[in-house]
């Protein structure tokens, strides 16, 4: 489902969820709610009278609560069967409609109610129909009865033991008496509040359901307005068009998906450019010693003469280049894939760098290379011979293809406290500060022009990145344009004795 959709759905079960809660707070539940609302208040006006008995002002207090909270409230005392009237606001509804004008049954009805229900009752009452009980005459002949017993009243009742006399309701003896307090209030009928309020809502609920649909639009569309323009400059880079760009803003995360697309953009299409050159370079490279291979095998069968030692150097060397060449394309794809794990030993780092050492021999006779290994002492390091072998002769071929007219590589070995740093350096044309942190990137290459007597895949270096990776290594370069270069990296060592 497009996101315009979903949107516009959100928004819809928003404004549903919305107008149910309303209408059932507002109309089903009104009623409960006023009821249940009305029976606190009467509660804790009579918990307030109750608590301020024995107080002074206990009339002005019952006084305020019949004027703010419209609640009439009767005492009596008890104590005898005459129920004798302490104190009584002045109300014709509740003697009129609740009949508790006189000691009636009503009152004792309360009080046995209240002492059964451990000294408090609450509760609804329906009021009594004023026309039965006196007021008939008054009405016109033909005129209905005035029907009063609609109207529902709260009532509340409670006895209590009561130190009477001493400040308050000082009329009375001072001894402790039983009293009931009454306390009474009006239900309105809520029902023409709640047809208003349906109504109210019936026309809310249209506006709000117009408004939903056209902020749902309008929303739905800015925010899939960018989302569609980036998928439409998305599927033009799936056709490997890279100069493509992506615009289009909005919002921020959509500027941060443009941003990142654009970067995406540019790397993929540096590293088609890389590619392409590599797949150049490696053709002319592969090409090379295949030439070679093929042309001193064809003159080694044509001319019984030519089938020299010499000759099947050259051959050898050629397919030892070609080797490499593959060893290097099939080690950076396996790096990449994640395929490779370490295997991790204690060995003698001075020892394997000797070894490989052994290797350019023949370079030195025949180029006059000078090679040299500076160290101190014999190092152990914990970590994979192989790859760090590789690390080391790809830095010293490295050094050697780039090295300066002095054809001289140094291989350093330094040892400071637990660490070993091993340095390969070479007095070459170095490397200018802007491609520095490049060489490391797969396939790149400082000089473009291909010079064939250095097999040269752009490979190398990052070969040797993933590798002490892998080690957790430190690694760097230091280079000076005309003066040389210095790559370095450093291991952990291990203590002989362990
Ligand atoms: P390559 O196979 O081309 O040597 P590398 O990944 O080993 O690939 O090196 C990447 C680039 O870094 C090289 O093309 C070269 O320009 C530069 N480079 C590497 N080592 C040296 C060095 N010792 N001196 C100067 N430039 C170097």
């Amino acid at each position: 489902m497009p996101i315009k959709y979903k949107i516009i759905m959100y928004f819809f079960y928003f404004v549903l969820i919305m107008l149910l809660l309303l209408w059932t707070f507002q109309v089903l539940f009104l009623d409960s709610f006023y009821k249940a609302i009305k029976t606190k208040q009467i509660q804790a006006c009579a918990n307030s009278i109750v608590s301020n008995l024995q107080n002074k002002n206990i009339e002005d207090l019952i006084e305020r609560i019949h004027s703010y909270n419209d609640i009439n409230v009767m005492l009596l005392d008890t104590t005898t069967n005459d129920y004798v009237k302490i104190y009584v606001t002045e109300d014709k509804a509740m003697g009129g409609h609740l009949a508790l004008n006189d000691t009636s049954s009503q009152l004792v009805r309360y009080y046995n109610a209240a002492i059964q229900n451990g000294g408090t009752t609450i509760e609804i009452t329906q009021g009594v129909s004023k026309g039965k009980s006196d007021d008939l005459s008054q009405l016109s002949g033909d005129a209905p009865p005035f029907e009063k017993e609609n109207i529902q009243y709260l009532v509340y009742a409670g006895v209590f033991d009561v130190k009477l006399g001493e400040d308050a309701f000082a009329e009375t003896d001072g001894e402790t008496a039983e009293c009931m307090l009454i306390l009474t209030s009006l239900i309105s009928p809520v029902g023409s509040t709640v047809d208003t309020l349906r109504i109210q809502l019936i026309i809310v609920t249209c506006i709000l359901l117009l408004i939903a649909v056209v902020l749902s639009i309008i929303v739905a569309r800015q925010i899939s307005r960018p989302i569609v323009e980036i998928n439409q400059t998305a599927k033009q880079l799936a056709k490997q068009n890279y100069d493509v760009r992506f615009s289009g803003s909005g919002y921020k995360e959509i500027e941060e998906l443009n941003d990142t697309l654009n970067f995406t953009c540019q790397e993929l299409s540096k590293i088609d450019r890389l590619k392409t050159e590599l797949i150049a370079n490696i053709s002319h490279d592969l090409r090379t010693p295949l030439t070679m291979i093929t042309g001193y095998g064809e003159v080694m069968r044509d001319l019984p003469g030519e089938n020299t030692p010499e000759n099947i150097q050259i051959i050898i060397d050629e397919a030892t280049r070609l080797s490499a060449l593959v060893t290097d394309l099939l080690d950076i794809s396996k790096l990449q894939s994640g395929a490779v794990t370490l295997e991790k030993s204690v060995f003698s780092i001075t020892d394997s760098i000797q070894s490989i050492f052994k290797r350019y021999s023949k370079l030195k006779e025949q180029d006059g290379y000078t090679i040299n290994f500076e160290y101190d002492k014999n190092v152990l390091v914990n970590a994979d011979e192989i790859k760090i072998g590789q690390v080391i002769y790809n830095l010293v071929n490295n050094a050697i293809n780039y090295a300066g007219e002095d054809k001289t590589v140094i291989v350093r070995q330094i040892v400071k406290g637990d660490t070993v740093r091993i340095e390969v350096e070479d007095h070459g044309k170095g490397i200018a500060q802007e491609n520095l942190e490049h060489i490391w990137d797969r396939y790149y290459k400082v000089d473009k022009s291909h010079k064939s007597a250095v097999i040269g895949t752009g490979l190398g270096l990052s070969i040797v990145k993933n590798m002490l990776n892998l080690h957790n290594a430190h690694f760097g370069v230091i280079s000076n344009v005309d003066k040389g270069s210095v790559f370095w990296f450093e291991l952990k060592t291990v203590d002989e004795k362990k």
